[in-house]
């Protein structure tokens, strides 16, 4: 039987957890956890905490090291969970865990959660793939390899027509909206910028493509951020008033 555990965690809210996650964190000896799972869901364990985890640039255990503590806590027969933020395969660095663990013959299992877009268009009550204005959907790393913006295909991204969710996405979306710019996108198109979704202290800005970096600027966004640009967005085709709605209750934009 699986001894160690890939889990989802899901945005934020414990209640998003699937059952089998809320299962096996009552079962574990050992849980190593992103600094993004949310306290509360930690809370749910007696299992002894490993902080793995990492924002932005923050003090982070190296991607090795936390393959060696999988493997080593494994080995000693503890029942591990190695829980993240939303779900563990969606820029989650599950292929280098999985890999470390096959090569040790330790047996695996991987738990889905809920991942960050789903729970931002739930609570932008959006649907990312709203019918005859979004053909597909996107999920876009807006943080590179080295520290930049990854080489997107923005041409292609941009005539797809498709909703573009952007996760790691707040500090280069200045970039990123240039790049869909020159590519050809309209500047009006709709953009939606949700900190924290499902999580305390969620809220979001939005505007269009040209407009959303400097609005998440003023905002002072210190959770983390997840970009969604597109049709879907637009309010007349998602009947959603997100400016009415900012205005009275969030920002002051
Ligand atoms: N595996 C995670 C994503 C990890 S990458 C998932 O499936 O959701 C980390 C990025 O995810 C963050 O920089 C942010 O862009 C996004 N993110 C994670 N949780 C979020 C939340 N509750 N609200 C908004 N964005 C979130």
């Amino acid at each position: 039987m699986s001894r160690v555990f890939l889990v989802g965690a899901g945005p934020g809210d414990p209640e998003l957890l699937t059952l089998k996650a809320a299962r096996l964190l009552g079962r574990a000896d050992v849980v190593l956890h992103d600094s993004l799972v949310d306290k509360r869901i930690l809370a749910m364990t007696e299992a002894r905490l490993i902080d793995v985890g990492k924002r932005c640039g923050g003090r982070a255990t190296a991607q090795a090291e936390i393959c060696r503590l999988l493997v080593e806590e494994a080995l000693a027969g503890h029942c591990v969970v190695r829980l993240k933020g939303g779900d563990p395969m969606i820029f989650g660095r599950a292929t280098e865990e999985m890999a470390a663990l096959r090569d040790h013959g330790i047996a695996f299992e991987v738990v889905p959660g809920v991942t960050a877009a789903l729970a931002a268009a739930a609570a932008l009550e959006v649907s990312l793939t709203q019918r005859k204005v979004a053909r597909s959907l996107h999920f876009l790393t807006g943080h590179g390899a080295e520290d930049g913006l990854p080489a997107h295909d923005w041409v292609a991204l941009t005539k797809s027509g498709g909703t573009v969710v952007v996760y790691m996405g707040g500090r280069t979306l200045g970039g990123l909206a240039t790049h869909f710019i020159e590519a050809g996108m309209p500047a009006d198109m709709p953009a939606v910028a949700v900190e924290n979704a499902s999580g305390p202290g969620e809220r979001w800005v939005s505007g269009t493509v040209a407009t959303l970096a400097g609005f998440v600027e003023r905002a002072g966004f210190a959770g983390p951020v997840l970009v969604m640009i597109g049709e879907a967005l637009c309010e007349k085709e998602s009947g959603r008033f997100f400016e009415k709605k900012l205005r009275k209750k969030l920002l002051r934009l």
